[in-house]
């Protein structure tokens, strides 16, 4: 993944242009707290197992820490780190009243029964206490977490404090004081960042593939294929499906995806699955990595980190990247991108829908109200396009990339909120 020091490096030239002066950067390229311990969980053999885990709280200049909680077993303080300072920038940017942080228990989730998951969940929380609270640090869902997960949270927060405060986390149900819309927030903000970007550069966008069918690849499919684009590749962590010719019926890859537990053979077009082994149409299973290489105009990573790098990135053909997951490009590898003419629309603004709507779940828990789905989705796109089209004029006045002059934006934001 980037190393922090990679994201101070386009600090550094950030601040250049947004007259930050280097004592400022110095300030904010330590993580204000780190937390790195092993908790014990009861597992169903009644063995307990200790998992390791890293809370990072990077910066609450402009308000209560944010940042979600990942449950996988690939988890480093090293990424936990650059993940909370991405945060702390992306909510700059999108001027939210928020910090930033991230927390990760080195876990495969998969291997726990639901007790278990239960039981690691909460007992991850006793161990945070302190750290968190509704004007302190409000974690949320991320990778392997889920509503469900985030009402455990919730629970555990109000059984600790002896205090009902649903504002504590975001991502909940929407019985446990939820936001309508926040499962697919993530992917309609990226929609909508996609959208502002095809009309200021003057694409023609037809056809797209998306690594990764999670909650975030799974809602931006389902809205692109909604609004007549042409989703030809889908992946999971098993591998993943191309078809050259018509589109891949979003709805019906998910029921087939649930069904078998992974996305390859869910050739599925126009209500019928299947269609491969039917001997009726011609698709090819791709593996992860061929998926970033197929000849289609937007490429959205939506998994893991470190998809795209100085390996694969002068076979990247798409016109325009959609970063939905958090660091899926690697920095050095972006001058490669940019030189073939590839569009790359950075984490920090293409998958900042999750935080906002968050951020709308959050208010609504404070000031006890309650939106309709319509006012979440109309709020997200108001904010989401002037965002896009303050990010884009910067690019064009300093010649500078979109990722480049989101820090600038950001690191603006930043410095003005900061009594330093
Ligand atoms: P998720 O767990 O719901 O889905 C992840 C997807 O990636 C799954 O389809 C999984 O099968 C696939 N995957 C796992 N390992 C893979 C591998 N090795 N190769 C290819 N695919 C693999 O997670 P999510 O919430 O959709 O998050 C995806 C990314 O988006 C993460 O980087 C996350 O930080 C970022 N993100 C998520 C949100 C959100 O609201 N959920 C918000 C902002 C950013």
């Amino acid at each position: 993944m980037n190393s922090s020091s990679e994201i101070y490096n386009i600090l550094r030239k950030a601040a250049r242009i947004a007259k930050v002066p280097p004592s400022f950067i110095e300030k904010i390229s330590k993580p204000e707290k780190i937390l790195s311990f092993e908790f014990p969980v009861t597992l169903d053999n009644d063995r307990t197992k200790k998992f390791q885990s890293f809370v990072v709280l990077h910066n609450n200049f402009r308000g209560p820490y944010k940042g979600g909680i990942r449950f996988y077993q690939g988890v480093s303080l090293e990424e936990i780190k650059v993940l909370a300072a991405i945060m702390t920038f992306k909510t700059a940017l999108l001027d939210l009243p928020f910090g930033g942080a991230k927390a990760g228990v080195k876990v495969d989730p998969k291997t726990l029964s639901e007790g278990e998951l239960e039981r690691l969940t909460r007992g991850f929380i006793r161990a945070i206490y302190p750290e968190i609270g509704p004007k302190v640090y409000v974690p949320a869902s991320d990778l392997n977490t889920n509503s469900k997960i985030m009402d455990w949270v919730a629970d555990e927060y109000h059984k600790l404090s002896g205090k009902a405060e649903p504002a504590v986390v975001t991502g909940k149900s929407l019985e446990k004081g939820g936001i309508e819309g926040r499962n697919e927030a993530t992917g309609v903000g990226g929609f909508y960042v996609l959208e502002e970007a095809v009309r200021k550069g003057n694409f023609e966008v037809s056809t797209v593939a998306i690594q990764g069918f999670g909650n975030v690849g799974g809602a931006v499919a389902q809205v692109l294929s909604e609004n007549g684009k042409r989703v030809l590749a889908l992946s999971d962590s098993k591998g993943g499906i191309y078809i050259s010719k018509g589109s891949l019926d979003i709805r019906k890859v998910k029921e087939c995806k649930e069904e078998g537990g992974r996305i390859a053979g869910c050739y599925c077009v126009n209500s019928v699955c299947d269609l491969k082994n039917k001997g009726i149409f011609l698709g090819k299973d791709v593996t992860n990595k061929e998926i970033l290489e197929l000849p289609v105009d937007v490429l959205i990573p939506a998994s893991l980190e470190n998809q795209i790098t100085l390996k694969n990135a002068k076979k990247i053909k798409a016109k325009i990247i959609l970063e939905m997951a958090n660091g899926a490009i690697f920095f050095s590898c972006e001058p490669t991108l940019l030189k073939k003419g590839v569009l790359v629309i950075p984490d920090i603004l293409a998958n900042s829908g999750g935080v906002t709507v968050s951020y709308f779940e959050w208010y609504q828990n404070i000031n006890k109200e309650k939106w309709t789905k319509e006012a979440v989705f109309e709020k997200l796109k108001e904010k989401i396009s002037a965002t896009f089209n303050q990010v884009w004029e910067m690019a064009m006045r300093h010649n500078i990339s979109l990722r480049e002059s989101s820090y600038v934006l950001a690191l603006k934001k930043l410095k003005k909120s900061s009594t330093i």
